[in-house]
């Protein structure tokens, strides 16, 4: 049993460090936040860089980790534009790898995943966009809510209802298809004022009479669901580590502040209660690492563990809103005026997507007493 990571991650985590270092300053990030504009130059970069490679997992785990310690949203940013990769990765066959996955493992497009709809996010089946099947194509009627990179990305893995299956399982009818953004029919429109990771792209899509061939279809028919569920369970490690990212940057910038304070002698200011509340926070943070990699561990073997997942998702996630909260109240009106207000308002999200909270719990719910009761 060894704690420690190999040394070629290590180096990833370092190589990103580095990088942050170069490429992320905090009037930086508070520029993009401000404009709630897409760091294109900051993600081109990350990929000359060699930092940006869905296909090593693991160095892309801490990759984010450490760009997210930076910023949360220039972070986030930089190495979203493969999200939803997996699906096409996982259930696509050769000649959409080929088309599709090229272009974004090398930066030449950038895609999105587009599930939620203005009814809902959590309830995944009851999705209303539908894709008629007519001759060789499909054509999709709906719209898409709160999608990343939604108004920039060339193409999405959409989830579409292709049937009402008889047997009353909405999820039965779901299917993924591979959408271009450019098609006729296609209108996106960005959403701004949100509350955090302004730095990145998020749309409303409408999609009205938009046909796309059939060979767009992902995998099979009637998959669509457990495509999806599939992936969510990858991405929820990812966004685990963003939280983590964000929690561990909140700390950085607690520690330095103190450490400043101790500097010009101002030690008895730190009172017994701060001692404690930043000994929590490294506390969580390490707890939400163990989690997390642990999740990690199981999913880049293709041996997913939905319940360690979905906790280590959770707990992160409560992690990076408890940090960037206590830190807030630490560092008083510095932190206020600085990068801790963006981390606060950021940190948020790391609660709702991807699975809200609750839904992660309702998951380790249902596959604890399932476990008890000695289903499978
Ligand atoms: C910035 C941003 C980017 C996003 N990017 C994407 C993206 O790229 N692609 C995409 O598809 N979606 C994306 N989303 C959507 C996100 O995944 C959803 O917001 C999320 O799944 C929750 O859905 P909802 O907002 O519709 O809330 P709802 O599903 O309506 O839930 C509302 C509240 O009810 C609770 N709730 C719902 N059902 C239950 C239940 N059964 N038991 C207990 N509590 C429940 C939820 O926890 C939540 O608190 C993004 C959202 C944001 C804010």
């Amino acid at each position: 049993m060894d704690f420690e990571f190999p040394e070629d991650i290590v180096k990833a985590r370092e190589k990103a460090a580095e990088f942050a270092r170069k490429e992320i300053s905090s009037k930086k990030a508070l520029m993009y936040d401000r404009d709630e504009k897409f760091p294109e130059e900051l993600k081109k970069k990350a990929f000359e860089y060699g930092i940006v490679d869905y296909t090593n997992p693991w160095s892309m785990l801490v990759t984010i980790e450490e760009l997210c310690r930076a910023d949360p949203g220039m972070g986030i940013a930089a190495t979203v534009s493969l999200f939803g990769a997996e699906v096409i990765m996982l259930f696509g066959n050769d000649s959409q790898k080929t088309k599709y996955l090229g272009a974004v493992q090398n930066g030449a497009m950038m895609m999105g995943l587009a599930v939620t709809e203005p009814g809902g996010g959590s309830d995944v089946a009851g999705i209303k966009t539908t894709a008629r099947k007519e001759g060789n194509k499909y054509i999709i009627n709906g719209s898409k809510m709160f999608i990343t990179n939604g108004a920039i990305a060339d193409f999405f893995v959409m989830l579409v209802r292709t049937s009402n299956p008889e047997d009353g399982k909405r999820h039965h009818g779901l299917s993924t298809l591979i959408v271009p953004g450019n098609l006729p029919g296609f209108s996106r429109t960005k959403i701004t004022g949100k509350l955090g990771v302004r730095a990145t792209n998020t749309a409303e899509l409408v999609l009205n009479n938009v046909e796309v061939p059939a060979e767009n279809l992902i995998g099979e028919e009637g998959k669509g669901f457990y495509y999806i569920m599939t992936f969510f369970n990858i991405s929820r490690a990812y966004v685990a580590a963003q939280a983590i990212g964000i929690a561990q940057g909140a700390l950085d910038r607690v520690l330095g502040y103190l450490s400043e304070l101790q500097s010009k002698g101002a030690s008895s200011s730190i009172t017994e209660e701060i001692q404690m509340t930043a000994s929590d926070i490294a506390t969580r943070i390490e707890a939400s690492r163990l989690l997390t990699y642990k999740a990690a561990s199981y999913l880049f073997q293709f041996r997913p563990n939905p319940t360690i997942t979905s906790m280590s998702k959770a707990y992160a996630a409560e992690t990076a809103v408890f940090a960037t909260e206590k830190a807030l109240e630490i560092t008083g009106y510095s932190g206020i005026n600085g990068d801790l207000e963006r981390f606060f308002r950021d940190a948020k999200i790391m609660e709702i997507w991807e699975g809200t909270s609750e839904i992660e719990k309702l998951i380790i719910w249902r596959n604890l007493i399932k476990e008890t009761q000695g289903g499978n």
